[in-house]
């Protein structure tokens, strides 16, 4: 499970978080939604410690990410160490972020060759089956300009699949879509999401939180105003900031 307690992060006198409680169990889907400015996208890169922590922590099946307890004292890893622990982490951002030179099948094979050392017979078989699974079986020589803006999504997912994590983070995968794009890729999540795939998913998109959260999460200015079943948060909203934001996204 995916632990977040007392996160605080600041950009000089920007206090982005100002104190971020969040527990994901595994198994289950966490939708965050949330106003501009509110710090999701400053909350998932710091679970996989792209943003460093000012106070607080994330542990991820009992692990800190980032640090470490050494002597009764908090100690930041060293690099190494926190890049294997990322590929514990898939993350799946909104433009995609495909390596523009390499074949859909190449970016999908990059990270287990690289950082997890597999031999390349064993990647392209399991990137093979990762491609069918997001529909794009016969688009592994292609490469990714020659895709559409879903299939790109598509295959950012298939390439953080790759890498077997424990939890995917996704920010805000369908926002850069064409409207007529964004079902293919949130079939793909709520096919992940029946699999039993641990995530974290920022998104405006609150029908597909409606129906595949476990939990829904609304932050504002840098906290968590409130979380509960997409029932709740959704159609019976307990804070006033809550209900004036769905009335502006509904
Ligand atoms: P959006 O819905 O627009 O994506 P968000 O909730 O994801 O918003 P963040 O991207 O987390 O918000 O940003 C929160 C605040 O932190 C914003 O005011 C942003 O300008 C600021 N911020 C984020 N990253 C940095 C940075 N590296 N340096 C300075 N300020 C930053
Ligand atoms: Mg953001």
């Amino acid at each position: 499970m995916v632990d977040i307690r007392g996160v605080h992060k600041s950009f000089g006198r920007l206090e982005v978080l100002r104190g971020v409680d969040l527990q994901v169990a595994a198994g289950s889907v966490t939708v965050i939604l949330g106003p501009s400015g509110s710090g999701k996208s400053t909350l998932l890169r710091a679970v996989n410690h792209l943003e460093k922590l000012d106070r607080g922590y994330v542990s991820i099946d009992g692990e800190l990410i980032g640090y470490r307890y050494a002597g009764g004292k908090l100690h930041e890893r060293p690099e190494r160490e926190v890049l294997r622990q990322r590929t514990d982490i898939g993350f799946v951002f909104q433009n995609f972020n495909l390596f523009p030179h390499l074949t859909v099948l190449d970016n999908v094979i990059e990270a287990p060759v690289s950082a997890l050392r597999k031999p390349k017979s064993e990647a392209r078989s399991s990137a093979l089956d990762l491609l069918a699974r997001v529909g794009l079986a016969d688009k592994a020589d292609t490469y990714p300009r020659q895709l559409s803006g879903g299939q790109q999504q598509r295959v950012a997912i298939a390439r953080a699949l790759a890498l077997e994590p424990k939890v995917l983070l996704f920010d805000e995968p369908t926002s850069a879509l064409d409207p007529e794009l964004v079902g293919e890729v949130l079939d793909v999540i709520r096919d992940l999401a029946r699999a039993g795939t641990t995530m974290i998913v920022v998104t405006h998109e609150i029908g597909f939180a409606r129906e595949v959260a476990d939990t829904v999460v609304f932050m504002d200015g840098g906290v968590v105003v409130e979380q509960g079943p997409p029932a709740d948060v959704l159609d019976d909203p307990q804070h006033e900031r809550t209900r004036a934001f769905l009335s502006k996204v509904l």
